[in-house]
């Protein structure tokens, strides 16, 4: 039986016509950029290409992108370094209760060196209310941290007015944009966009490559000390066939977004309308309407995601139950507990995330599976109201 992959947010394959425009540089275009001959050149080329491409998909300027080794590390440069540089204008940030798992551990962290954390609770579907948000600006709000979408149940946030508000506050805004690169149109300047994460993979490039962007007037210290690359805000040498890969995912994705969206929109609308149909007392977690094209996410009472996990993973059908970065904990997602459901209800969640290589065979063995799977698991639970079977 053929494996089927619905688990698109956690990872995604390297497009096959990355890994060509990788491979030179592996081997005959191995230069480092930082040396003065004329292999070193060819590697300086390809990297300032590459940076080009990556602005100009954001609207950036060259000067203002920042190669990584991922996101996870751009996000560190972006809020550590931008707190670190800018504590004496003061000490407070604002996050959502919905960030990434990184970014909750570096409020925590920061928290520890000194720093005041406000968290901005989310409605219903994982939303920022705006107006909670800026009832916590205080004098000392140097940051403002709100995720582009969430990765989990792919709600999109309101991103230009929450930009508008830190601009007009002169407060920084970093998004974590992983979980919507590719999947919208992004752009720095129209969203008053100060700071903003990107990673490789997300866009179908190699893992362990990402970027920051960093508007010119929002300086940062350096976290990783060295020989100075990247203007001295990132020492080490660069990954040079990560970057061109991510430039080369980058040049498809733009040619490619608008039919891929289009296509993945479509089989989210089916799977949400098959299964809030099929399926009693199912619902669907996340926006309505403000949400990823390649994101379905529902729970259904009376179930365990673990034991859903298990089943699909029987069925060789791979999904998700929350954000893979904390699915081997015990603990429910804090982006679900956000939005208001109880423990159990989290816990009887299932994310269905498509993406480029997703076909209608997929997507078909999952709708086939999902009323079944519910219906077996609910038939053994002691929680699901009998009177409902
Ligand atoms: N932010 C989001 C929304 C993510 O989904 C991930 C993981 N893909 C990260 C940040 C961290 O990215 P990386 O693994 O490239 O460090």
């Amino acid at each position: 039986m053929k494996q089927v992959y619905l688990d698109y947010h956690t990872a995604k394959p390297v497009d096959p016509r990355v890994v060509d425009a990788m491979v030179p540089y592996f081997t005959e275009k191995f230069g480092n950029p930082s040396s003065l001959h004329h292999v070193g050149d060819v590697a300086t080329e390809a990297l300032e290409e590459s940076r080009r491409a990556i602005a100009d998909y954001i609207n950036a300027d060259d000067d203002e992108i920042v190669f990584t080794s991922g996101a996870t590390e751009a996000i560190n440069l972006g809020i550590i370094g931008y707190a670190l540089k800018n504590k004496s204008k003061g000490n407070h940030i604002i996050i959502s209760e919905v960030e990434h798992i990184s970014i909750r551990n570096i409020a925590k962290y920061l928290e520890r060196e000194g720093f005041e954390v406000s968290r901005v609770p989310v409605d219903q579907y994982g939303m920022v209310d705006i107006r909670k948000l800026e009832r916590r600006i205080t004098e000392k709000t140097i940051l403002i941290s709100v995720g582009y979408a969430s990765n989990e149940i792919g709600t999109i946030q309101p991103i230009k007015e929450i930009g508008a508000l830190a601009e007009e506050r002169n407060i920084a805004f970093f998004t974590d944009a992983v979980a919507a690169q590719g999947l919208v149109n992004l752009d720095v300047q129209r969203e008053n966009v100060h700071l903003m994460a990107l990673s490789s993979n997300d866009f179908y490039g190699p893992k362990g490559v990402g970027v920051l962007y960093m508007k010119k007037k929002y300086r940062v210290n350096p976290i990783m000390i060295g020989g100075g690359q990247e203007r001295g805000l990132r020492s080490g040498s660069e990954d040079l066939a990560g970057i061109v890969g991510m430039r080369a995912a980058v040049e498809i994705m733009r040619k490619e977004m608008d039919s891929e969206v289009k296509r993945l929109e479509a089989y989210r609308d089916r799977m949400i309308k098959q299964v809030l149909e099929e399926v009693p007392d199912s619902y669907l977690n996340g926006h309505p309407t403000e949400r990823l094209a390649s994101n379905a996410h529902f729970r259904f009472d009376g179930i365990e995601g673990e034991s859903i996990l298990l089943m699909f993973k029987d069925m060789d059908i791979a999904v998700s139950t929350g954000s893979a970065c904390t699915s081997k904990t015990l603990e429910p997602s804090h982006t679900l507990i956000a939005t208001g459901l109880l423990h159990e209800e989290a816990h009887g969640s299932l994310q269905l995330t498509t993406g480029r290589f997703t076909t209608d065979d997929d997507v078909d063995a999952a709708m086939k599976a999902v009323p079944d799977v519910v219906s077996r698991l609910r038939e053994l639970s002691p929680i699901y109201d009998s009177k409902k079977r």
